[in-house]
């Protein structure tokens, strides 16, 4: 009976560094000497090869799987794993362990359920998400998801990447994201429009052009800005109304948008994989390109990668996957997924299966659709040299350790897609302002941005030794961190 009373209590006494089921199965099962809390491998197994982290010479005579591969093999959701990312930042940094609680929360979640009516005469009743994740650096930023798999985890963890991605590029801004569970393919244009509208409606004040701004992300797009951007203005007294116009980002032109900011996450990629391939004398002329997700992001990468003289060979999207070894031309597969709502039955490519997709041998990937699609399994089969994330999140825990394994180079999410937002802080500031840049301003502004940001990331991973991923999490963290630490927390 004492034994027992003894393991309960020891078991109380462990607190996890994270709470994910994964980790507590860890402490718990574990047992093995050196993996307590107070270690300072912080958990996790000394002798596995499939640990990142792992230091030390194998044992002799094989691998030792232990239960921390086997815990994290099995399937780790899209918030764990960036929680995950800020611990291991955490671990190379040793940043305050209480900021870093701060920032594992999320600060506001709001969930609003609304009616709308639909085309048939019916209603129906839709759950909305808007969390807000950290406003330290300024307001809270971020878009607005419209996809069957929007839950609330995969929203905190969008909004937690957005407080970084702010960070990391060292714009004012917080993080924030949105979303509703639905697939657009099931509404109407006019049902859409209505559900945009009244989600607005339902946020009320919880959104605000010095508060909170939204912006398109998967399945939304400017028209749907411009109607969130009607209805709030309709909510406001008719004397603000002009000073509101920055209440959300990615606007069409006409109605306060900026030039260059529907390309602006694609732009940011190709400026940041052109800089990868000049540090490391590659000429991207005639180099090879995989794409998946043609939608924003990874057609307007795709078009401007073809300005750069390289050649896409493989797309694949939710419709299907396609290869043509010769290239396939991006503005004329962008034209094809207008009219025909994705890639499927391109004319000119033959399609191909998801692992012979993932096989293709080529320079450069460029993930450009959701998140966690690079995993232990698919990762194996990635041939090419660089990954650049457009999608957030693209790669998971698993997949990423393979990745460093195989010495492929990856411009991680944070950094990579962060075009979208900085763009969006400029349309903010054109808003402000009642100012129109040109677009070779926006561009010009872009580039030095997104290069600077890039070089401290460059910087970091050379000074603690760590992989990209990491040292863009370490460049974040710090922002925040001596913000926090100068301010302190009231009372
Ligand atoms: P989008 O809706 O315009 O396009 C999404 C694309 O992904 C489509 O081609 C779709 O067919 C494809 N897709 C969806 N599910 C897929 C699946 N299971 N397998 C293969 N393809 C699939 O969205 P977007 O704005 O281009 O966003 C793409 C990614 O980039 C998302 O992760 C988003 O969060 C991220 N992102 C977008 C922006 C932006 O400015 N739009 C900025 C930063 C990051």
């Amino acid at each position: 009976m004492k034994e027992m009373d003894r393991k309960r209590r020891n078991k109380e006494d462990i607190t996890p560094i994270s709470k994910t089921r994964e980790w507590k199965l860890l402490y718990y099962e574990h047992g093995r000497p050196g993996l307590e809390d107070s270690s300072e491998y912080r958990g996790l197994c000394r002798h596995c090869e499939l640990c990142a982290t792992c230091t030390l010479p194998k044992p002799e005579g094989g691998v030792w799987h232990c239960k921390y591969y086997v815990a994290v093999a099995k399937k780790i959701s899209f918030y764990e794993n960036v929680l995950k990312q800020l611990e291991k930042a955490e671990d190379v940094v040793h940043f305050d362990r209480d900021i870093c609680k701060i920032l594992a929360a999320t600060m506001n979640e709001f969930v609003v359920h609304f009616p709308v009516k639909m085309d048939n005469g019916g209603l129906k009743v839709m759950t909305g998400y808007r969390i807000q994740h950290n406003n330290a650096l300024g307001p809270y930023k971020g878009g607005l998801r419209f996809h069957p798999s929007v839950d609330i985890d995969e929203v905190r963890a969008l909004a937690t990447l957005m407080t970084w991605k702010s960070a990391i590029t060292n714009i004012p801004f917080g993080g924030a994201k949105g979303g509703i569970q639905l697939d657009p393919a099931d509404f109407s244009s006019d049902e859409l429009e209505r559900i945009a509208r009244r989600f607005t409606f339902a946020l009320g004040n919880n959104i605000g052009p010095e508060y909170d701004i939204p912006a398109p992300d998967v399945n939304t797009n400017p028209q749907i800005m411009a109607w969130i951007l009607d209805t709030y203005l309709s909510t406001v007294t008719p004397n603000e109304r002009n000073r509101c116009l920055h209440v959300v980002t990615g606007k069409p032109i006409e109605s306060g948008g900026s030039k260059g900011r529907n390309k602006a996450t694609g732009q940011g990629i190709v400026f940041l994989i052109d800089k990868w391939a000049n540090d490391h004398g590659f000429n991207l002329k005639g180099a090879t390109y995989i794409v998946q997700g043609f939608g924003n992001v990874g057609s307007w990468a795709s078009r401007l990668m073809k300005k750069k003289g390289s050649k896409l060979i493989a797309v694949e999207d939710v419709t299907g996957t396609i290869f043509n070894s010769e290239g396939i031309d991006p503005d004329d597969l962008a034209n094809y997924v207008k009219n025909h709502g994705g890639v499927l039955d391109y004319p000119n490519a033959k399609p191909i299966d998801h692992e012979t997709f993932f096989s293709t041998k080529a320079d450069i990937f460029i993930p450009a659709a959701l998140e966690n699609q690079i995993t232990a399994e698919t990762a194996q089969l990635l041939n090419v040299k660089l990954v650049a994330e457009g999608a957030n999140s693209p790669t998971d825990l698993n997949g990423d350790i393979i990745l460093q394994r195989k010495k492929i180079d990856v411009i991680p999410d944070i950094l990579c897609n962060s075009g979208g937002v900085i763009v969006s802080y400029f349309e903010w500031l054109q808003n402000k302002r009642s100012e129109f840049w040109e677009l070779d301003e926006v561009d010009n502004k872009l580039h030095k941005k997104i290069i600077s940001a890039y070089e401290q990331v460059h910087d970091t991973a050379e000074k603690f030794k760590v992989d990209w991923r990491t040292a863009a999490q370490v460049v974040a963290i710090s922002r925040l961190e001596s913000v926090y630490k100068e301010r302190g927390i009231y009372p």
